[in-house]
């Protein structure tokens, strides 16, 4: 019986997680379910799950969750704050974590789950982008596993040898799939004008808001670049990314004697989240099986730089090094929120993000106090630029 606690569990990849482990009640067993603030979610979740704790972020939610719980005579025991955070993500009793929190809020109790030496299973891809060495740093130090929940980088890591000493000499480049995201046949004269509800309208894949909309501009291929860098340890020169509007092939790589390994499957996070739950065996996951024959049809494209400028950006970051990766996130975070606010528009996304790398990417941070600094500076900066543009 495998105890796993699941951060940002009323989020998407939380709830798809609950779902495939709903499937498995003999292997699994939920210690702790965490959240911001969505207080109704995860009373329903307690209810279903019975876990050890219940966290929410939010004190005053958490208070009124915890009176909840008693009224139903629950036993989940109520912590609140970012501390506890923390002490589920590293408590003993845990052997895995899910760190499926939004941005990169999710990056200190990531870090807490890797140095106690848990399966990490990250879905919070912005946890690379902004402390990536320091990450994989932790993971070492930690002695646990890493296991990518993001689809390209599962596909990635299926389709590498299983030995990780053969990755830098067998491997001639990996490649990203992409689905070009709902714009990819917009005239770009229209993009200034694209609502939040435009830009969350996914083809292939239901996901949060923030994700959408970098999937919109592509800066989510943008920090899946800098996450596979990381991730992987491969030099961003060896790291390609290809348009592929239908979501089959999940990703790809590409070997020094022309093979091509890649994964495909339906579009639906359940089978990345059950990999990693289940590596290095397989177990179901609730997904639809892929009718090629159905499906017809697999069409691949090179993403264009004019309508995609902000994937341009995750290759300036990872050549300036240090924090340039920690700023580019934290500015795409700001400008993200501002538009789904309302106050930025959509093509001012990528403004904010390239003028803030320009302003303070040079930065040297390496240390985590460093980095978070450097992460506050940023959203200053691209905070203010978002007024300044703002509508
Ligand atoms: P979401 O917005 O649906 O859910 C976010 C979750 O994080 C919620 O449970 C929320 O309560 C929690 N949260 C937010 N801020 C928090 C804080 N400060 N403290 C504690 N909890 C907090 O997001 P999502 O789509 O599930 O994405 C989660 C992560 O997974 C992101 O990093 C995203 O890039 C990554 N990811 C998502 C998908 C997908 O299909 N949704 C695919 C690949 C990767
Ligand atoms: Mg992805």
């Amino acid at each position: 019986m495998k105890r796993i606690t699941i951060l940002g569990s009323t989020g998407s990849i939380g709830r798809s997680t609950l779902e495939v482990l709903r499937l498995h009640p003999e292997d699994f067993e939920v210690f702790a379910l965490a959240a911001r603030s969505s207080r109704e979610a995860l009373l329903e979740q307690c209810l279903r799950f019975a876990p050890r704790y219940a966290v929410l972020e939010d004190a005053r939610a958490a208070g009124l969750l915890r009176a909840e719980l008693q009224g139903q005579g629950s036993r989940t025991e109520v912590l609140a704050g970012a501390e506890a955070m923390l002490r589920v993500a590293s408590d003993p009793e845990v052997h895995m974590v899910m760190a499926a929190i939004v941005g990169a809020a999710g990056l200190d109790s990531a870090l807490a789950a890797a140095r106690a030496g848990k399966r990490v299973l990250l879905a919070n891809k912005e946890s690379l982008v902004v402390a990536g060495e320091l990450f994989m740093r932790a993971m070492r130090d930690g002695g646990g596993e890493l296991l990518p929940i993001d689809s390209e980088h599962s596909a990635i890591l299926q389709s590498l040898p299983e030995q990780r000493e053969r990755w830098a000499l067998d491997v001639r480049e990996i490649t990203l799939t992409a689905s070009g995201g709902p714009f990819r046949r917009s005239d770009p004269a229209t993009l200034e004008a694209m609502t939040p509800a435009q830009a969350c309208a996914h083809p292939n894949w239901s996901m949060g808001r923030k994700i959408s909309v970098d999937s919109a501009t592509m800066m989510n291929k943008a920090l899946e670049v800098i996450e596979a860098h990381y991730l992987f340890g491969m030099p961003a020169s060896r790291i390609r990314v290809l348009i592929h509007p239908q979501s089959i092939v999940h990703s790809m790589v590409t070997y020094h004697d022309g093979s091509v390994v890649a994964q495909l499957g339906v579009p639906d996070m359940r089978t990345p989240i059950a990999y990693g739950l289940s590596w290095p065996r397989r177990m179901a996951s609730g997904s639809s099986w892929l009718d090629l024959a159905r499906i017809g049809r697999l069409e691949f494209e090179d993403p264009d730089a004019a309508r995609f400028p902000g994937l341009g950006l995750a290759f300036a970051a990872l050549g300036m090094g240090g924090g340039a990766c920690a700023v580019l996130n934290a500015a795409n975070e700001v400008a993200v929120q501002a538009f789904l606010d309302g106050a930025l528009r959509f093509t001012d996304i990528h403004r904010v993000n390239a003028a803030t790398l320009e302003a303070l990417g040079a930065s040297q941070a390496r240390e985590l106090g460093e980095l978070l600094d450097l992460d506050a500076r940023a959203r200053g900066r691209a905070a203010a630029q978002a007024r300044a543009l703002g509508r």
